[in-house]
């Protein structure tokens, strides 16, 4: 069977009007697709838009331009009934889960309280029965129902969040930086949980992280994002072997390797200056004021995510066919028009 779209987000800009004329381009202007079934990483530097369009998914955000669907559907054009269906069906998981947790209601009334709203399950006592059977899914003992949030440790309040995600047999679950502020030792743990969940209740993830290696074992597909824009899109295998855009190929060569032959001999690949502004972006290419390979046209003209190879994306000139084919002339007449 061919793969299935569940979630597809089209030209999408967020932009924010902060006063006095000035407008942060949060996002602006990313596609990519989610199938059933896998998990789509996301990744970029903090800032460059991953969790805003996290948010949009979840409806927090309305689009500026562009569109996001969900089974084909519009999501910002729903009426009352499908609203409801579709925050039943799409759940998320944060980075922070003492946060995200009421720290007055026991544990138990935490996993209830979105049953309750949508009325699941029958009763009460069908309700309570389910609490423990999500505990025990996320690996906690179902005598835990009756603690309270600082109770337990990072990894477990993370679990804890897990099961309240799941609480509403969700299809699709947005985890947003969910092991970021875990212990390394602890982040494999939720990682294999997750995985472990996706596989029995046929789950579809977003996951949202600041560094390739966190989304490393847990992704199908990785987008990889900067300053609002999209500039690679490819299968996890590809993209850790042969990735194009000189931003991923930075973002990885500053994962440290264990093999100590192999990390001192490998090149290391040094980003100069900070991040810009997403209210005053570069020109043309966002990449282009910290980028080695950047070239006269990158500061004229936006390279648009091309696919290069089968299912590879990348957004950067140096892979661009059609400025290829231009012969030098119109190069000039596109430089002299673009100025
Ligand atoms: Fe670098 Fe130019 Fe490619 Fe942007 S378009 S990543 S500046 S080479």
């Amino acid at each position: 069977m061919g793969k299935q779209t569940l979630l597809s987000v089209n030209r999408l800009k967020i932009h924010f009007d902060i006063g006095k004329g000035k407008t942060v381009k949060a996002v602006d202007g990313i596609s990519f697709m989610i199938n059933k079934g896998e998990t789509f990483g996301l990744v970029g530097e903090s800032g460059c838009g991953k969790s805003t369009s996290g948010r949009v998914l979840m409806r927090l955000y309305k689009p500026t331009e562009g569109e996001v669907t969900y089974k084909g559907k519009n999501i910002h054009q729903l009426n009352k009934v499908e609203a409801f269906q579709y925050h039943r069906n799409i759940q998320m998981i944060f980075q922070d889960p003492y946060a995200s947790l009421n720290p007055r209601l026991t544990v138990r009334d935490i996993i209830l309280e979105p049953m309750e709203i949508h009325n699941l399950y029958g009763g009460r006592n069908e309700r309570l029965e389910k609490v423990d059977e999500l505990l025990e899914a996320v690996g906690l003992h179902r005598e835990f129902a009756n603690r309270y949030p600082h109770e337990f440790s990072g990894g477990q309040r993370q679990r804890i969040g897990i099961a309240r995600a799941l609480a509403l047999e969700p299809e699709f679950i947005i985890a947003d930086e969910p092991i970021s502020a875990l212990d390394v030792s602890v982040q494999a743990q939720v990682v294999g949980l997750l995985k472990k969940l996706q596989k029995e209740k046929r789950l579809t993830y977003l996951f949202i992280a600041h560094d390739l290696s966190m989304v490393k074992h847990m992704s199908d597909r990785i987008g990889v994002m900067y300053l609002g824009n999209m500039v690679e899109i490819t299968d996890h295998v590809q993209l850790y072997k042969e990735p194009l855009h000189p931003y991923t190929q930075a973002l990885l060569s500053a994962i440290p390797i264990p093999d100590p032959d192999i990390e001192d001999r490998r090149k290391r690949i040094i980003l100069k200056g900070e991040l810009p502004s997403p209210i005053h972006p570069p020109s043309g290419c966002v990449f282009r004021t910290r980028c080695p390979a950047a070239m006269e046209v990158c500061a004229l003209k936006k390279p648009a995510l091309q696919e290069i190879d089968k299912d590879h994306f990348v957004a950067c000139h140096l892979y661009d066919r059609e400025l290829e084919q231009m012969t030098d002339g119109m190069k000039v007449m596109f430089q002299a028009r673009s100025e």
